[in-house]
């Protein structure tokens, strides 16, 4: 089988010399073992933390050992009853990650059936890590309330689109920041925002969020720190909240970067700022998934996907996210 490795931390933006395809043979699946082919993986901009070894809620990829991400794999050889070639099944019982190659072995004791009458990639996407993510950064730290504006950074990304149309749900009014006339537009006739700033080449950001935002900022869903957020932080309103859920801008920066450059508006409006990983809400998945299972079939929320094809196009496809060539969650089709 083919593996894709972790060749060297990357300094910066990662580049192809991070990356490294190994061919290796595997032996057959041992009493207990499932040998698994993956159908689809998921590219996250958390994998970038992965590829450093600075201290983190989640261990370093290791160099020369094969990068991995979430998926959803087909058994093709049982040697655990309980599953049976053309099984559907993802990571579980501890583990949460596929590693990048065309075939692998698992105890069966990590690995979960997924039902098949939803779409695989919705386990990757809407109802799975980035879908919760939207769903408990803005229900638990932001706690929106009917009326209040709603600004959501990444917005045409798998967490931002997620985490508007949920505000929306919730009555607020909803702004969302991408990159692009193309994912603007998408926001605001395809899911239901009522207003977006294209970022790219916008000298006037904090023009744009005054403009889109007449009654100030009530709730900053943060996906992307940076100057955007410097923009979007100096129209918050008295007790606003900050759910911080990445900071996409920095996550190549060589340099520690300053910022938030408004803080003083954290005190003069008693702003709540706060951060969180999704393994935090660990024992609330179940919630979350009905949660939004019940909007997604009463169609409340809508989804879309980036499908990018090749096992081989794993790398790119992670360092598209960096360039924004995705709208909704970033898929690699094996
Ligand atoms: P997205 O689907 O949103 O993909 C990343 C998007 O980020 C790109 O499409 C791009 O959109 C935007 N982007 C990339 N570089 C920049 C930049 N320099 N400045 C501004 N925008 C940029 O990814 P996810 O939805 O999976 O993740 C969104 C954020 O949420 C990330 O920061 C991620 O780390 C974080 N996250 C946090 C979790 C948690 O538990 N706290 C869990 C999951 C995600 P555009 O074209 O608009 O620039």
């Amino acid at each position: 089988v083919q593996q894709i490795l972790l060749n060297e931390r990357p300094e910066g933006m990662p580049s192809s010399n991070t990356f490294k395809t190994v061919n290796v043979e595997l032996p057959a699946p041992a009493e207990g073992e499932v040998l698994l082919q993956p159908l689809y993986y998921s590219v996250d901009p958390y994998m970038r933390g992965r590829m450093s070894d600075a201290r983190s809620y989640i261990p370093p990829f290791k160099v020369q050992e094969p990068i991995e991400s979430g998926g959803v794999a087909t058994v093709v050889e049982s040697k655990d009853a309980r599953f049976s070639p053309g099984d559907l099944v993802m990571p579980s019982g501890g583990k949460n990650f596929l590693p990048w190659a065309t075939g692998m072995l698992f105890s069966g004791d990590h690995l979960r059936k997924i039902d098949s009458s939803i779409p695989p990639t919705y386990y990757l996407g809407v109802l799975g890590m980035p879908g919760l993510t939207a769903y408990f950064g803005l229900m638990d730290i932001g706690k929106p309330k009917p009326g209040e504006t709603v600004v959501i950074s990444g917005a045409a990304g798998a967490v931002g689109l997620v985490a508007g149309q949920i505000a929306k749900l919730q009555g607020c009014r909803v702004v969302g920041i991408a990159g692009g006339e193309e994912k603007v537009k998408l926001l605001t006739s395809d899911f239901n925002f009522d207003a977006a700033i294209n970022y790219k080449g916008n000298t006037q950001m904090s023009a744009a969020v005054a403009a889109a935002c007449p009654n100030g900022v009530d709730i900053y869903f943060d996906n992307v720190g940076g100057e955007i957020s410097d923009a979007v932080m100096e129209h918050l309103n008295f007790f606003a909240r900050i759910p911080v859920c990445g900071q996409i801008a920095l996550y190549n920066t060589t340099e520690v970067p300053m910022g938030p450059r408004v803080q003083p508006a954290l005190i003069k409006f008693s702003v709540l700022m706060q951060g969180f990983t999704i393994g935090n809400y660990a024992n609330r998945y179940m919630e979350g998934v009905q949660q939004l299972g019940e909007w997604i079939r009463a169609g409340k929320i809508k989804y879309t996907e980036t499908v990018v094809e090749g096992f081989d196009q794993l790398p790119a496809a992670l360092l598209g996210l960096f360039s924004g060539q995705n709208s909704g969650k970033m898929i690699v089709k094996v």
